[in-house]
């Protein structure tokens, strides 16, 4: 079996060796190491115990025990740069519209995600609190102090949407709903509709109903892994991790009864060594149930038990963008699709013509997740490089600019007569 691109296809935007996408083979997380006693669940920091002082950016180095949720929680750079809370600016980016949120706690996660850098099997290497999570810092702040602050005008808020971020650890259930009393205290859920992105392994039915009641608007399930062998071998068994298949569906498919029709959906990244027509398969499904899905481009997180595996090559994250948003807004279904042996899209299943036309909006490649208030198919939770950096976009914060779709239809092999592209250009067109 070759994983490697065909020879006349286009050099420069496939992966390590010229692979066109990484293959199962190839994307096996590292085992995790055992952690010493005395530095197991937050021991460092909870033998340093030092009282919290407000807002904590990541690499202070204050051992601060108390600095857990739901008190405290943890926010993206993005949504911090957006507060106030953290100068700095992004590329091309002016604010973020989402609002994340993180429960954090001295243990940290309980779980062992291979490609997540809040992994336990970092605790001997760094506290919970200076642990990066999709390429970016987690500031904490008191959440008290973030709800009174965009109550203050939620209807002149930058920011489209609220959602809460659960981990894995035995309080998160009940600490997810004080967090979400505290922001409807002081924000109406119709002014900033709210999401939950949830982890299933602690829940139960009443929970979900619970969160529905209290006011929030869309519940996610973070499935991530495309298939039950890599979701074993990436966050299961596999790693020393507690989460399972059946139970992550069994939550799904209680938020599809509970939150109803586009109400509900799933994380999934892509590239972790599933095939396109797996993942594209899962989507379907995901879209029949009425729900949608959420798409991340792999990224070697450094830290994690991934980070010596290569990035999801360009040519299929862009073809697994594409297929997917055929899939969740241009009523193309995958068995209109053709994929080659190896599973990966060789025919998107519409006339050229209309899928050029797709192509040139550029909505199917800007970030994907829960809608803001500008259109149903654009997200609020823009997540800027989270998951790429700035210099090699996979999913694009803002709308796509001229010179971006040309470098995404080299990436995609599609472009028009007599264009041609050269690695970067679009810095120097786009004069930034
Ligand atoms: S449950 Fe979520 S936060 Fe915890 S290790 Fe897994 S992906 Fe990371």
């Amino acid at each position: 079996m070759t994983c490697l691109k065909p020879e006349n296809a286009t050099p420069g935007k496939s992966g390590k060796d010229g692979r066109d996408y990484n293959p199962y083979d190839i994307m096996q997380p590292r085992t995790p190491e055992a952690t010493p006693k005395d530095l197991r669940n937050g021991g460092r920091v909870k033998a340093e115990n030092v009282p919290p002082t407000g807002v904590y950016l990541p690499n202070n180095n204050i051992q601060t025990p108390w600095m857990t949720s739901p008190d405290y929680v943890q926010i993206s750079t993005a949504a911090a740069i957006t507060l106030g809370i953290m100068t700095g600016n992004m590329y091309r980016c002016a604010c973020t519209r989402c609002l994340n949120i993180l429960l954090t706690y001295p243990e940290g996660c309980r779980a062992n995600c291979a490609y997540c850098g809040l992994a336990r099997h970092r605790e001997a290497e760094r506290d919970y609190a200076d642990r990066n999570f999709i390429r970016v810092d987690w500031p904490a702040t008191p959440m008290e102090e973030i709800a009174r602050t965009v109550g203050k005008d939620p209807e002149g808020s930058p920011f489209h949407r609220m959602c809460i971020s659960m981990i894995t650890h035995p309080r998160s259930d009940e600490d997810t709903k004080t967090v979400l009393k505290t922001w409807t205290k002081h924000v109406d859920p119709d002014a900033i509709p709210i999401s939950i992105l949830s982890n299933p392994t602690t829940m139960t039915r009443k929970d979900v109903q619970d969160l529905r009641d209290m006011g929030s608007d869309i519940f996610t399930v973070a499935l991530d892994a495309a298939t039950p062998e890599l979701f074993d071998r990436t966050r299961g068994k596999g790693v020393q991790s507690p989460h399972t298949w059946k139970k992550y569906w069994e939550i799904m498919l209680e938020a599809k009864d509970i939150f109803g029709p586009q109400k509900f959906g799933a994380h999934i990244i892509v590239g972790m060594g599933e095939s396109e027509s797996e993942i594209l398969n899962l989507v379907q499904q995901l879209v029949d149930m009425g729900g949608h899905s959420h798409m991340f481009c792999f990224y070697p997180e450094q830290g994690s038990l991934m980070d010596h595996l290569p990035p999801t090559p360009r040519d299929q994250w862009r073809r697994v963008q594409l297929g997917r948003y055929l899939i969740d807004y241009c009523g193309v279904r995958v068995d209109h699709m053709k994929f080659d042996d190896e599973g990966r899209i060789i025919d998107f299943g519409l006339p050229s013509g209309e899928l050029d036309a797709i192509i040139d909006a550029g909505i199917a490649f800007r970030t994907s997740g829960c809608p803001g208030k500008f259109a149903e198919d654009i997200s609020a939770c823009d997540r800027p490089y989270g998951d790429s950096p700035p210099s090699d976009i996979a999913s694009y914060p803002f709308q796509p600019q001229k010179a971006d779709l040309k470098r995404i239809r080299y990436q995609l092999d599609r472009q028009k007569p007599g264009e041609t592209y050269e690695e970067g250009e679009e810095f120097e067109e786009l004069d930034l």
